[in-house]
């Protein structure tokens, strides 16, 4: 399973990285912050890595 880091010093609670999500990985907590809910069905896609605007996600390969 990739692993996903969101850091919450970056993170402006956009909502893009939970909009985009092609596989629904993300919830939002309160804030409308991401708050990682189905981290099993991430393909390690990189999608939201390189969407998001403030370079506060990371994503590991998978099985790592
Ligand atoms: S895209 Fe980036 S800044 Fe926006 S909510 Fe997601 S992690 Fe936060
Ligand atoms: S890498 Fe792809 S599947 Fe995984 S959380 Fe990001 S957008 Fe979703």
């Amino acid at each position: 399973m990739p692993q996903i880091t969101i850091n919450p010093r970056r993170c402006k609670h956009c909502g893009i990285c939970i909009a985009f999500c092609p596989k629904e990985v993300f919830g939002a907590d309160y804030r409308g912050a991401p708050v990682v809910e189905r981290a099993e069905k991430c393909t390690a896609c990189g999608l939201c890595v390189m969407r998001c605007p403030d370079f506060a996600l990371e994503v590991g390969e998978k099985g790592k």
